[in-house]
């Protein structure tokens, strides 16, 4: 049988949205559930089924992509419906491993026009959101927030911290913001889609959803508010280009369009450190207080400041010759944690270029070997190259052991 959806009803009530619909066909084992429902903190109960649809269907595109699979549905605006096929273009080109085929067939496609100039930002907290923020505030964009995508619908706590966050952040702007909670990481099963995927190299959630997956639940909001631009920050940079893959990508999510709505995928040129030089100009011009939520390590949303990526970004803030406490990190004193790290440097030696050397690149520029803090010197001073090959060398070693204590057994 071949695999066809059938989106059989798109319900809109209040505030929140239900997909019902039915799966035929092999590709049903990926799925758990046969419906779908997005709860949005604004009343979207003025917006059109051809609208209320594309959080769901952006979620089911790639799926119907990799399994040749046909989705049916009443109605679908029509912007969305022009788009598709050239964000798909990006995923063809991102993957040349993989076949992407399927098929949209639409009964009824509507033109909608979102009344307004205004923006969207995806806002999650950290660095590459926050820079976005810092370029954009003059647009007065509107934050948005899914929860369901890094923290998990049982997590109420968790949420609570990431959602107060939003709203301090909010204030602090002088913006407004919407959240949404949505069921699109759990009506579909994971592992299985990973699986189906393995040639590429890359995860179902990373390389295939989180982009188009997150951006399109704008949507509804984009047309119930009057929004014409969503920004999205990019996690990676033009470095990166052709040398990694990410379902969120310039090739696709600029090429995404609903309700007259333009995506940016924003920030691309900057690298990590360019962005928290950004954020921290933009502190020190406004007076502005700023915490950044980076860690997904903690309980409860707030920075466990002994993560990896906690460290990184204390280190990047203070390489700008700010003080990170003031940016959301409560570590205590600044000596004690740079042992710390020391203790645990071989961890700096995973992607030392892309992460760690504009971190030390700057920290030579805004610091004399003499000012940076004491304990700090080994990393002003460390050839990161010699790091790595040290770390390299290390896990050899364990390798070699493990495998004559394997053969020792065997025999
Ligand atoms: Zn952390």
């Amino acid at each position: 049988m071949t695999n066809k959806c059938t989106i059989n009803e798109v319900l809109v009530q209040g505030n929140s949205v239900t997909c019902n619909f039915t799966m035929e066909g092999q590709w049903k084992k990926f799925f758990v559930a046969d419906s779908v429902k997005v709860e949005y903190s604004i009343d979207i109960s003025g917006v059109p089924a051809s609208v209320a649809v594309i959080p769901f269907l952006a979620n089911i595109l790639p799926i119907a992509w990799i399994c040749d699979a046909e989705i049916h549905i009443k109605e679908l605006d029509k912007s969305f419906y022009d788009s598709i096929n050239d964000f798909k273009k990006g995923y063809i080109d991102m993957y040349p491993m993989l076949e992407f085929k399927g098929d949209v067939v639409v009964e009824n496609v509507v033109e909608n026009s979102a009344q307004g100039n205004g923006a969207i930002a995806f806002f999650s907290g950290g660095v590459d959101a926050f820079n976005t923020l810092v370029k954009h505030v003059q647009d007065k964009p509107t934050l948005l927030t899914l929860w369901g995508a890094d923290v998990k619908l049982s997590d109420n706590e968790g949420w609570q911290k990431v959602e107060n966050h939003i709203k301090d952040t909010a204030k602090e702007f002088g913006l407004d913001y919407v959240y949404v909670k949505t069921e699109f990481r759990t009506f579909l099963k994971e592992w299985p889609l990973s699986e189906a995927v393995k040639i590429s190299g890359d995860g179902w959630w990373h390389g295939f959803q989180h982009g188009i997956g997150i951006i399109c639940h704008a949507a509804p909001i984009a047309y119930a508010m009057g929004k014409s631009t969503i920004y999205f920050a990019s996690s990676f940079t033009e470095k990166d280009k052709g040398k990694v893959t990410c379902a969120s990508d310039p090739t696709i999510d600029n090429f995404v369009r609903f309700c007259g709505a333009k995506v940016v995928h924003d920030g691309y040129e900057f690298d990590r450190q360019a962005k928290i030089h950004n954020i921290v100009e933009y502190a020190k011009e406004t007076n502005s207080k700023i915490a950044l939520r980076v860690c997904w390590e903690s309980q409860g949303g707030s920075n466990c400041c002994k993560c990896e990526k906690c460290w990184r970004t204390i280190l990047g803030v203070y390489a700008e010759g700010e003080n990170p406490q003031n940016y959301g990190f409560d570590y205590g004193s600044f000596s004690d944690l740079c042992r710390l790290i020391y203790s645990k440097r071989e961890l700096l030696a995973w992607h030392r270029d892309s992460r760690y050397a504009p971190i030390q690149n700057r920290m030579r520029e805004v610091y004399g070997v003499k000012n940076v803090e004491s304990n700090l010197r080994w990393f002003y001073k460390m050839n990161l190259d010699k790091l790595q090959g040290r770390f390299d060398r290390k896990n050899f070693v364990k390798r070699v052991k493990n495998k004559i204590k394997r053969t020792l057994k065997l025999k």
